[in-house]
C-alpha cells in the first residue's frame, strides 16, 4: 500500500461555515492502521471560506480520486434532542440556517423567537419577554445563570429586531445559537431527565417504606400470636 500524496483541495462540510467548502491541505500523515483492517490518514486543511483549520479523515480504501472527505474536527453541530418540541426545533433550525447564510442579525432575531416559543410552550404568555422570563424564574423553570443567559439573548434579539445602526457580530450570533441550544437542552432534556429521576427515586423510597411497614406489622403479629406464658 503506497502513501500517495493527497490532492491539494478537498470538499468538506466546514462545521464553522456549516456548509460545503473547499479546504486546502496544509499537512498530512502517512496511512496508519486504525485497527487491524482499516488504514486511515489525517489531513490538516484550511477552510477556503473562514480559514478555520480542519482535520479531515481519509480512508485508504476511498481511493485517491475521492474529492470529498469527512471533517472530524471541529465537531459538527449536533441535532437537537427529540424531546425538544418540534415547533421549537424548527425555529432553532431557522436560526442556524440564518447563521449559515451569514445573516447574523436575522440569527439573533430567530433566537429571540425561539425563546418566545419556549415561554409559550410552558404556558407563559406575559409580555414583554423579560416579564415572561421573570415568571419562568419565579415558577422555578429556569434559575440563576440560565435566567441571565436568557435575558442577554433577549437583549441581543431586541438589538437585532430594531434599527440601531449597529451590526450583530458573527461571534455574538454564534454564541446566541449555542446558548439557545443549551437552554433548550436544560429545559427539555436535563430537566425532564431530572424530574423522571426524582419520580423514580420517590417510588423506590415509597416501596421501601411499604416493605418496612409490612415487615414490622408481620413481626408484631408474630409476637402477639406467640406462645402465652
Ligand atoms: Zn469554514
Amino acid at each position: 500500500m503506497s502513501d500517495e500524496t493527497p490532492l491539494k483541495d478537498y470538499v468538506t462540510e466546514c462545521p464553522i461555515c456549516q456548509q460545503k467548502v473547499t479546504a486546502t491541505v496544509e499537512a498530512f500523515n502517512g496511512f496508519a492502521p486504525d485497527n487491524e483492517f482499516e488504514f486511515r490518514r489525517y489531513l490538516i486543511a484550511t477552510c477556503g471560506l473562514c480559514y478555520q483549520p480542519l482535520l479531515l479523515e481519509q480512508d485508504q480504501k476511498s481511493g485517491r480520486y475521492e474529492r470529498e472527505l469527512e471533517c472530524v474536527w471541529p465537531s459538527p453541530p449536533r441535532a437537537l434532542a427529540e424531546s425538544v418540541p418540534e415547533v421549537l426545533r424548527r425555529e432553532h433550525f431557522e436560526a442556524r440556517t440564518c447563521f449559515k447564510s451569514k445573516a447574523y442579525t436575522a440569527t439573533v432575531v430567530m433566537v429571540r423567537r425561539t425563546l418566545e416559543g419556549v415561554c409559550a410552550q410552558h404556558g407563559i404568555t406575559k409580555k414583554p419577554l423579560y416579564r415572561a422570563f421573570e415568571e419562568m424564574k419565579s415558577v422555578g423553570l429556569i434559575e440563576g445563570r440560565l435566567f441571565e443567559w436568557a435575558q442577554e439573548l433577549r437583549v441581543l434579539g431586541n438589538e437585532g429586531a430594531h434599527f440601531t445602526g449597529k451590526s450583530v457580530t458573527r461571534q455574538d450570533a454564534s454564541d446566541a445559537v449555542a446558548l439557545a441550544e443549551a437552554l433548550l437542552d436544560y429545559l427539555y432534556v436535563f430537566n425532564e431527565q431530572f424530574l423522571q429521576f426524582k419520580e423514580r427515586r420517590k417510588k423506590v423510597a415509597e416501596m421501601a417504606d411499604k416493605v418496612a411497614k409490612t415487615t414490622a406489622s408481620a413481626r408484631d403479629e408474630t409476637k402477639n400470636s406467640g406462645p402465652q406464658k
